[in-house]
């Protein structure tokens, strides 16, 4: 009896040790992915700590930031309330609700998989099936035996993947239980109770994703307003102008120099949209028109809003003839637009039609020259718009050979 005693006591203290060393680790992984701003290395802290209390040997940690919850529940369907959808209605949703991840690919972040074994769990529909029910009941699943839930193909699949078992959660939000994470880890043998025991454990780094997400979330929000204009989502002067130093910085290092575009675009009588229906109206074309540039130019370029409907942009290793084509694209995508807002239109408006005038500035940044400012390109292009202005509109200007002036007319 008092053998078994000590026995007894034995293990009570060597569990009560475990769980110190665990609480030890934990807070220190907590003080330090507090710590850093960096979503991704939160996540491999956490993996790291998995892999060493839950002999995980595989596992991703897919984290979402911008996880809109309403366009998801659009996708999944309707979400009944009383009783809760079969696997086979998880399974028949889970391809569209695939289709919407890829489209969130860049907010994903996978840890802890080769590429090649990434790229299977991205497409593994019955992972992405148990995760939805996840997401719709709020609550861990736990998939114990591949054997017992999966259908035959799925087995085989799985087996592939040597996926014997896996456990999804979600991070909710505090105030609105809104889906900010998703998190799947899988294993290489069935798991039964140990599984249980894992979603406990679980709960407080929950606590600790939401409040990085969260945090993450605040921090780049901040950010973007701190930089853009809120009616075009254009960048402002400032960051344009530090922008513009950065490239003419990186042009005038290579060899033989590189060139810089800077254009000047400005609407046409866009006066007229306000006056004839309302600045709500014109707040709504200069989106439209915003919306427009945006989805023409290519990453590395960058806009801003200069002033009212003026905006400049800066295409750096493009010369005129490219910044022309780009924005004849622009004209293209918005000459047959009906710019007018519903409301605009059920007051027997006219559709009216929007166009810009450009004045393109391009130059060469030669190695050892003097840098030019910004003023000076926006001045040159400014020049160059005002000569659109002056005969017509609906076209860009820009210096030739021999520095004579182009135009160019938009149709
Ligand atoms: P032009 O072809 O010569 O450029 O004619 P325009 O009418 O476009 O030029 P003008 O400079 O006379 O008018 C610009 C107008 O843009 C005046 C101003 O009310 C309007 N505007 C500036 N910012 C905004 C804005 O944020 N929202 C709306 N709705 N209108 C704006
Ligand atoms: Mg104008
Ligand atoms: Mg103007």
């Amino acid at each position: 009896m008092g053998r078994s005693l000590a026995v007894q006591l034995k293990s009570v203290r060597a569990q009560l040790y475990r769980e110190r060393l665990e609480n030890r680790r934990r807070n220190e992984l907590f003080s330090s992915a507090i710590r850093t701003n960096d979503l991704r290395e939160v996540g491999a802290q956490l993996y790291r700590y998995f892999f060493e209390y839950f002999d995980v040997n595989r596992g991703d940690i897919t984290i979402l930031t911008d996880y809109d919850e309403r366009e998801f529940f659009d996708r999944v369907g309707w979400m009944p309330r009383r009783r809760l959808p079969s696997i086979s209605w998880y399974r028949s949703q889970a391809e569209g609700h695939s289709a919407y991840l890829k489209g969130l690919v860049e907010e994903q972040i996978f840890i802890g998989y080769t590429a090649e074994s990434e790229k299977i769990i991205r497409e593994s529909l019955f992972i992405e099936a148990s995760m939805l029910e996840c997401m719709i009941t709020k609550r861990p699943r736990i998939v114990n035996s591949v054997v017992r839930e999966l259908s035959m193909e799925e087995i085989a699949q799985a087996r592939h993947q040597e996926t014997r078992s896996w456990m999804n959660w979600t991070v909710l939000h505090p105030d609105n239980s809104k889906v900010l994470a998703k998190m799947h880890m899988s294993f290489n043998k069935p798991r039964q109770p140990a599984l249980k025991e894992l979603a406990r454990r679980l709960l407080p780094f929950a606590d600790l994703l939401r409040y990085r997400i969260l945090h993450t979330r605040d921090f780049r929000r901040a950010k973007y307003l701190s930089e853009r204009d809120v009616l075009t989502g254009f960048y402002l002067r400032p960051i344009i102008v530090k922008r513009w130093e950065r490239f003419v910085e990186a042009a005038g290092h290579g060899r033989r120099g590189g060139v810089i575009s800077v254009a000047m675009l400005d609407l046409d009588f866009f006066k007229r949209f306000n006056d004839r229906y309302g600045h709500d109206v014109g707040d709504a074309v200069l989106k439209r028109f915003a919306l427009a540039v945006q989805a023409t130019v290519r990453v590395s370029d960058v806009v801003g809003r200069y002033g009212g409907e003026e905006f400049v942009a800066l295409f750096p290793g493009a010369n005129s003839d490219a910044v022309r084509s780009i924005l004849q694209r622009v004209h293209d995508s918005i000459q047959d637009t009906d710019v007018l807002l519903a409301s605009a239109r059920s007051r027997g408006s006219i559709p009216e039609r929007l166009r810009f005038s450009a004045g393109i500035f391009t130059l060469r940044v030669r190695p050892g020259s003097p840098l030019p400012s910004f003023d000076e390109a926006v001045k040159a292009a400014d020049d160059l718009l005002l000569r659109c202005k002056e005969s017509g509109r609906n076209c860009c200007a820009f210096y030739g050979r021999s520095r004579a002036v182009r135009r160019y007319r938009f149709d």
